[in-house]
């Protein structure tokens, strides 16, 4: 058994450049190797956790299997590494103070003073260490959120340095930088990433290896600059270029021997690493003679264009993805606005040209009508569909209505004298929300789930008991149930311990599945999840009830 190594990742120039994916890819080339890896993220803002915060600011809120909701990141590192990644391995400054005040109340400091430097830094280091502990891992990978130069990472940074001072063999230190390749010059520029260096080195710390990224791949006479200028030889400048998918990415820092690099940097024996899987995904991902399936997703996080969504619903996407690809099929992913539908009915008819559409998870009223009409429309239309927890709810609400004829029926999240309640908190809910106890209090993570023999559910698992990830408040009200199931609405799966509606399906229907958990969460390039799989099987024309599984 080796001693955990530990490898800092830390932003140089702007942010938004692919941080949280060179760290998984990182991660995936270690795997490769046949290292045991796992990936912390810190995140420097004062949140104590990322479920307090809207999509549109901050992406999607990912929700690891023991139930904190965190960065979208952690999704990347799940989707690259293929483990589960827990709370362990996530931090903010939130968290972290919150942690270091309530053991100064309980009296845990013998007395002495406790101070920002290195009480905070130090109560970095053992999570960094205990994260390492629980997944006996080899290399920890650390990414720093934030760029270099920013106030609120600082004392991150003042960690990775205090660690490096103690155990100076075990830690290695990469930073992704960007280089501008300004029209007006038509060069690759890389003075920002000198300073960026420069800024590093005054917190104490010199990068041992600068990823690149950049439009297009870095030449000799850059990668020789970049070395001369900060302090890391040419070896260890990784090229890293805009790609098509972000797939590709170990397998492009592998053309710069990154894993290698790595693996002498600690001084460790090169093993012989296998790339098979992973190449054999890339090849089907780039295949561009593949058949099209084309989805919508119904979303309303729109503020600055369609990247505000796509990070907004990024677990989602990659999920269809990675389930396309499983069906040979080249996924064409549409944005749909659900206010849309709302102004204007006759859009719902564009619905026809899909093959599949999805309503994902969200909050609160705006454009839920909408997203209903949308329902609406694919169930009497035969159109694919697949509700993901807000997308079960709207699912439920909008046949309560209409094959029902439950007037009125709503969700208690939005109309709380509703006639009917078909979607409701639990009792252990209404506290919370009476006492604004809301960070940290929905239903979180993984539950398990009893499948019912005969359903479509059932057969796309070939299980009868699974566990899905959670993040909802409400739930299906079961008074309800016999008037839908009356109507042809079947529920396949149930929480055995609370009997909570897990899934519903429309046996009749090609394909009409909805969730209250987010499968999303659990599909990995490698495994892709059975419901996505049979949703576009069903699709792409050749699943559904008779032919998916
Ligand atoms: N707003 C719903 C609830 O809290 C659904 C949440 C979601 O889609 N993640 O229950």
């Amino acid at each position: 058994m080796v001693k955990t190594k530990y490898i800092f990742v830390a932003g140089g120039v702007m942010s938004g450049v692919g941080k949280g994916v060179a760290t998984a890819s990182i991660g995936r080339i270690l795997k490769e190797y046949g290292y045991s890896v796992t990936a912390v993220k810190i995140d420097p803002y004062i949140n104590v956790d990322a479920g307090t915060m809207n999509p549109i600011e901050h992406g999607e809120v990912f929700v690891t299997e023991d139930g904190l909701e965190c960065d979208q990141d952690i999704g990347n590192y799940e989707r690259f590494l293929d483990c589960n990644i827990l709370k362990s391995n996530y931090m903010t400054t939130g968290s972290v103070y919150q942690a270091v005040i309530q053991r100064e109340r309980n009296l845990e400091y013998g007395g002495r003073c406790v101070e920002v430097v290195p009480d905070i830094p130090n109560e970095v280091i053992s999570r960094i260490k205990s994260a390492g502990k629980i997944n006996k891992a080899d290399f920890v990978l650390v990414e720093i959120g934030g760029t270099v130069g920013e106030y609120q990472n600082v004392i991150f940074l003042e960690a990775a340095r205090m660690l490096k001072l103690a155990e100076p063999e075990n830690v290695m230190f990469v930073m992704v930088s960007y280089l501008p390749v300004p029209n007006m010059i038509g060069e690759m520029k890389t003075k920002p990433t000198q300073y960026a260096v420069r800024t590093l080195n005054a917190a104490g710390i010199q990068p041992d290896m600068i990823i690149a990224r950049s439009s297009v791949p870095l030449d000799g006479s850059r990668k020789r600059k970049i070395s001369v200028f900060c302090n890391v030889a040419e070896k260890d400048v990784v090229s890293a270029p805009d790609v098509a998918t972000i797939y590709e990415i170990p397998i492009n820092f592998e053309k710069d021997k990154l894993g290698r690099r790595i693996l002498a940097h600690f001084g460790f024996r090169i093993r012989k690493k296998d790339f098979r899987r992973w190449n054999a995904l890339v090849k089907k991902a780039r295949d561009g003679d593949l058949k099209t399936v084309k989805i919508g997703i119904v979303g309303k996080y729109f503020t600055s264009g369609n990247f505000v969504l796509a990070d907004s619903y990024i677990s989602v996407i990659e999920a269809v993805k990675h389930a396309a690809w499983a069906c040979n099929r080249k996924p064409v992913i549409t944005w749909l606005d659900a206010e849309e539908y709302e102004r204007n009915s006759a859009a719902l008819l564009g619905l026809k040209k899909f093959n599949g559409i999805i309503v994902p998870g969200g909050f609160g009223s705006r454009g839920i009508e909408g997203k209903m009409k949308v329902i609406g429309f694919v169930r009497k239309n035969n159109i694919p569909f697949l509700g993901l927890c807000y997308g079960l709810q709207l699912a439920v609400i909008e046949f309560s209505r209409n094959a029902c004829g439950l007037k009125n029926a709503h969700t208690t999240e939005v109309r709380y004298d509703t006639p009917h309640p078909v979607i409701c908190t639990m009792q252990e809910q209404l506290a919370n929300i009476i006492n604004k106890n809301m960070g940290g209090t929905m239903r979180l993570g993984g539950y398990v789930c009893e499948l019912k023999e005969g359903s479509l559910a059932r057969k796309l698992y070939g299980s009868n008991l699974i566990s899905e990830r959670h993040r909802h408040r409400y739930e299906v009200n079961n008074k309800y149930l016999p008037d839908l199931e009356k109507r042809g609405l079947l529920v396949s799966g149930v929480n055995p311990n609370k009997n909570l509606v897990e899934i519903i399906e429309l046996p009749k229907h090609k394909f009409f599945m909805a969730t209250q958990f987010h499968p999303e969460l659990k599909s990995r390039p490698l495994n892709p999840h059975p419901i996505f799989k049979g949703f576009i099987a069903a699709a792409a024309g050749f699943g559904g009830r008779e032919g998916a599984g």
